[in-house]
């Protein structure tokens, strides 16, 4: 039997693929097989039609960085002239026009700035529930760390303290890749990769969902690849807590590592396939239309991505590096029934919602229930939502 076939027979009875299954199947030249491979487990987990996607807005508060990753062209540093900070009534007038616009939640991501503290952050996130309640999906792991640092706080506490004020998720910011080789080389200040696991397994304890990401296409080898994968598989062995995994590939306009050549859509078509294969253990796998670009995004859905990501109604981080690929929410949907599925709107908990953002229908996350022994907690105007629109 070849090594392929071996690997087919594998996912075919849902048996675990090692990390050399994955490495092969990075080499395999084959694309269209290992698609279909990806497609095949990607209905085993969506034996409906539907492919999600979430309005959301994605609000940078503050673009001063002590970091200074080389992969970022977004951050200033703290007095430079371009440097911002958002004040709290622009940060609650843009929740406004994104819930009019059927937005479900905020994406809240921003610099190290050197003085933000948990009280900066339970002000911000008490604020927004106050004046413009929304689901807080908020600050990578990097961020809560260097808030304890700044707070010279352990991160229990911090986390426990940020969650009372409003924080609902953690988006996987920050992830790149998860081997320290790699991020001594692009992020050499930024967390390592057992702090920021260590932040997203001590958030699943506390009861916080959150999502894993993969920055790929720079100075990592495909081995390195592999083991991002791993030690996210691992830690959602004992946690089940990430809703989703996201991989894009490095876009290195105007950043420090502008002259590394970019990954293709070949790669990324690949990556992305191998990461359903071999990520056994997570539900939901995003494309990336905002650095692919929406027609491979679309293609993706064949490659074992079910969540077209989010209709973004604001985009900084990324779009500073020149990706001018924001879909209108018809485009988008256009690419799903291309792709032959029906699209869906979601919200962080991939609870279903209509055009205005009101739930439809409950997703039950078996995996998390079985390890925490109830439900996701919503948030509460979630929880009241539901209650009003008589939906369980
Ligand atoms: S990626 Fe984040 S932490 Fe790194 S420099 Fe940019 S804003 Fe700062």
């Amino acid at each position: 039997m070849n090594r392929f076939t071996d690997i087919a027979d594998k996912v075919a009875d849902g048996t675990r693929l090692s990390s050399d299954d994955a490495l092969f199947l990075l080499q395999y030249p084959d694309l269209p097989a290992i698609g279909r491979l990806a497609d095949s487990v990607r209905q085993r987990w969506h034996a409906g039609n539907e492919v999600t996607y979430i309005v959301d807005r994605n609000i940078n508060y503050t673009n001063v960085c002590v970091t200074l990753c080389k992969f970022c062209a977004f951050y200033r540093r703290p007095g430079h002239e371009e440097g911002y900070d958002l004040p709290l009534a622009t940060i609650y007038d843009k929740i406004r026009e994104t819930k009019e616009l059927g937005g479900v939640q905020i994406l809240l991501q921003g610099g190290h700035h050197p003085d933000y503290d948990v009280e900066r952050y339970e002000q911000l996130f008490q604020g927004i529930k106050a004046n413009a309640p929304i689901h807080i999906h908020g600050l990578s792991p990097s961020e809560i760390l260097h808030c304890c640092k700044v707070s010279k706080l352990p991160l229990s506490e911090v986390l426990k303290r940020m969650r009372a004020a409003g924080l609902d998720s953690i988006p996987g910011g920050g992830g790149e890749i998860l081997v320290d080789r790699v991020r001594k080389a692009i992020s050499p200040l930024k967390t390592m990769s057992d702090e920021w696991l260590g932040v997203m397994e001590e958030a699943h304890k506390q009861g916080l969902r959150t999502t894993a990401t993969m920055m790929f296409g720079h100075v990592e080898t495909l081995e390195e690849r592999v083991e991002h994968m791993r030690r996210v598989r691992e830690v959602q062995d004992r946690t089940a807590g990430f809703t989703a995994f996201i991989s894009w590939t490095f876009q290195a306009p105007h950043t420090e590592m502008e002259t590394t050549p970019m990954v293709g859509g070949f790669d990324y078509l690949r990556t992305a396939a191998v990461s359903r294969l071999f990520i056994d253990n997570i539900e939901n796998f995003q494309a990336s239309f905002v650095t692919q670009g929406i027609d491979l995004a679309g293609l993706s859905l064949r490659y074992g991505m079910n969540d077209l990501g989010s209709v973004m109604i604001e985009e900084n981080v990324v779009s500073a590096a020149n990706c001018e690929c924001l879909a209108q929410i018809s485009e988008l949907e256009k690419q799903i029934r291309a792709a032959g599925f029906t699209p869906a709107r979601r919200n962080m908990f991939y609870d279903r919602v209509d055009e205005t953002g009101a739930p439809l229908r409950r997703h039950h996350d078996l995996a998390w229930s079985q390890k925490h022994g109830a439900g996701d907690v919503r948030p509460p105007e979630l929880e009241a939502a539901f209650a009003g629109a008589g939906v369980g």
